[in-house]
């Protein structure tokens, strides 16, 4: 199989106005040299409200990052007041979508029912889901936690075919190491991300495990980022926080 193109995703959360928006894309374009973007792909992943000016920048420049959103709802249109549909999201040319973000589990309740809902809603709409899963600091502690990774993409996973599936992103994003500066040693993310490969491998088969993404996220900075995408199974980071920042993200998709 080609080789995994690594891939790291900026994911703003809910930062930056538009104009702070423009402001950041602008930074990370000169701080990014564009030889770079040959051997990673760079997106990020603004609030809805800055998509439209992002794109523009974008497309406008011919930079070479892509950009997406954080999340979708599961229908295609009609009396969800709200939320933001895949055609609406396709349209302003989003290439990817966060789906089931611990935040959005956590803070919003969405269920695994509802997780895999907005993956075939993005798959619909041409998007690619960057698909979240991660477990708590009680189940960390309790030894489960390959079980509920494993287990959270499957569910995720319902009913997706397998040519959706080969083009997926899968972020691994301990839900103890998010924003709270503290990071998974790289054995540790390693060992979860082999384990979502092989579950992908389990139902789709190793060619399409070989081909699918598997990101680490949690608190992944410049100084950090090196040894964890130096293993295996590790093709990329999510990055919330440091993403914020046009030099420490720009200096981190260099390494990586
Ligand atoms: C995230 O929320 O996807 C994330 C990884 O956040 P941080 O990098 O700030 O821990």
């Amino acid at each position: 199989p080609a080789p995994r193109r690594p891939f790291i995703a900026g994911n703003w959360k809910m930062n930056c106005n538009h104009l702070e928006a423009l402001a950041l894309v602008q930074k990370l374009a000169f701080a990014l040299p564009e030889k770079y973007y040959d051997k990673v792909e760079v997106a990020v992943l603004p609030p809805f409200t800055d998509i439209r000016s992002v794109q523009t920048l974008i497309d406008g420049d011919k930079l070479l990052m892509v950009h997406g959103a954080q999340d979708i709802s599961p229908h295609d249109s009609g009396a969800y007041t709200g939320d933001v549909s895949g055609a609406m999201l396709a349209k302003l040319s989003c290439s990817y979508v966060v789906v089931g973000h611990s935040e959005r589990r956590e803070i919003h309740g969405e269920d695994d029912a509802l997780v895999n809902a907005k993956v075939h809603a993005a798959i619909r709409h041409g998007i690619v889901p960057i698909l979240c899963v991660g477990e708590g600091l009680a189940v960390r502690e309790a030894g489960e936690h390959v079980a509920h990774c494993t287990r959270q993409v499957t569910a995720a996973l319902e009913k997706v075919q397998s040519q959706h599936a080969q083009t997926l992103v899968i972020a691994y994003e301990p839900v103890w190491a998010i924003g709270t500066g503290r990071v998974a040693s790289a054995a540790d993310a390693q060992e979860v991300c082999a384990s979502i490969r092989e579950a992908v491998a389990a139902k789709y088969g190793q060619a399409i495990a070989a081909s699918v993404r598997v990101l680490y996220g949690g608190s992944v900075k410049a100084k950090n980022v090196g040894e964890i995408v130096a293993e295996r199974d590790v093709d990329g980071a999510l990055v919330g926080g440091a993403s914020l920042d046009a030099d420490e993200f720009a200096q981190l998709c260099a390494i990586a």
